[in-house]
């Protein structure tokens, strides 16, 4: 049986004052036990949200990560660095550092594997374009983006990730991909890992689905069998929203 997730990004949105005050709008209340809760605010908050969710339910995970040790990157953030503020989860993949900044699948597997290595659970994304859905590809985009991302990460580490299919074309537009076609493409996705590794890594492995997730449509997407919870990006940013997503994973 796998616990499911559901993880909250809130990309660009929340200063201090206002992550303290949603974090503490979802350490008031008591959480379905049963579903893990991970945020990830800006970088420039972890540390306090760190602090405020020590003693709940609600892990705190980052956005991104660079790869490298450390060094002349300027503006980007290592691993070591969030390890030292109680960070040990990152968002990879995400469409919008592929489309905006340019993460090629080489970019993302690299801090995959280097996360990995350094103790950190992964949450790695990825999805088709619309074109992909619309031109048939989308099995094929996904099971690419699939080995590129996974490339070198062994059967025993994948108990360290967490995927989350994303297609590009439900983020945040207010279009879902319905039930019916997040659960076969999350077949897809466990028929992957079978292949890829084996039938046990297969049925370990969370996989959330993201795309205009809300409270009205959470339930029936999280009904099915291969989904395990959610990647939730808009509705996050409101409490109320949130915790009816967090509910309908139960
Ligand atoms: C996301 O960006 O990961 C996401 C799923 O966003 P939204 O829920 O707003 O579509």
């Amino acid at each position: 049986m796998r616990t499911p997730i559901v993880a909250g990004n809130w990309k660009m949105n929340k200063n201090l004052s206002e992550t303290k005050s949603l974090l503490s709008e979802l350490t008031s209340v008591s959480l379905p036990s049963n579903v893990e809760v991970v945020v990830a605010p800006s970088f420039v908050v972890l540390e306090s949200a760190v602090n405020t969710t020590s003693n709940s339910q609600v892990a705190v995970a980052a956005q991104n990560v660079n790869a490298a040790a450390n060094g002349a990157f300027t503006g980007e953030t290592s691993l070591n660095m969030l390890q030292s503020i109680g960070v040990n989860q990152v968002i990879l993949g995400h469409s919008e550092r592929r489309d905006i900044y340019g993460e090629t699948d080489e970019i993302i597997n690299e801090k995959v594997l280097q996360s990995i290595e350094a103790g950190f659970r992964v949450i790695f994304c990825f999805g088709e374009q619309l074109s992909e859905r619309k031109d048939g590809s989308h099995f094929e985009v996904v099971s690419k983006q699939l080995s590129s991302g996974l490339k070198g990460v062994t059967a025993e580490q994948m108990s360290q990730v967490v995927l989350a299919y994303e297609p590009v074309w439900a983020i945040g537009t207010g279009e879902t991909a319905s039930p019916e076609q997040a659960q076969e493409m999350h077949a897809h996705i466990r028929s992957f890992l079978s292949d890829a590794y084996s039938a046990e890594v297969a049925s370990g492995v969370r996989i959330l689905y993201g795309g205009s997730v809300k409270p009205g449509n959470a339930k029936d997407l999280f009904a099915n069998p291969d989904i395990d919870g959610g990647l939730i990006g808009g509705a996050s940013l409101v409490a109320s929203d949130f915790l009816a997503i967090v509910a309908a994973a139960e």
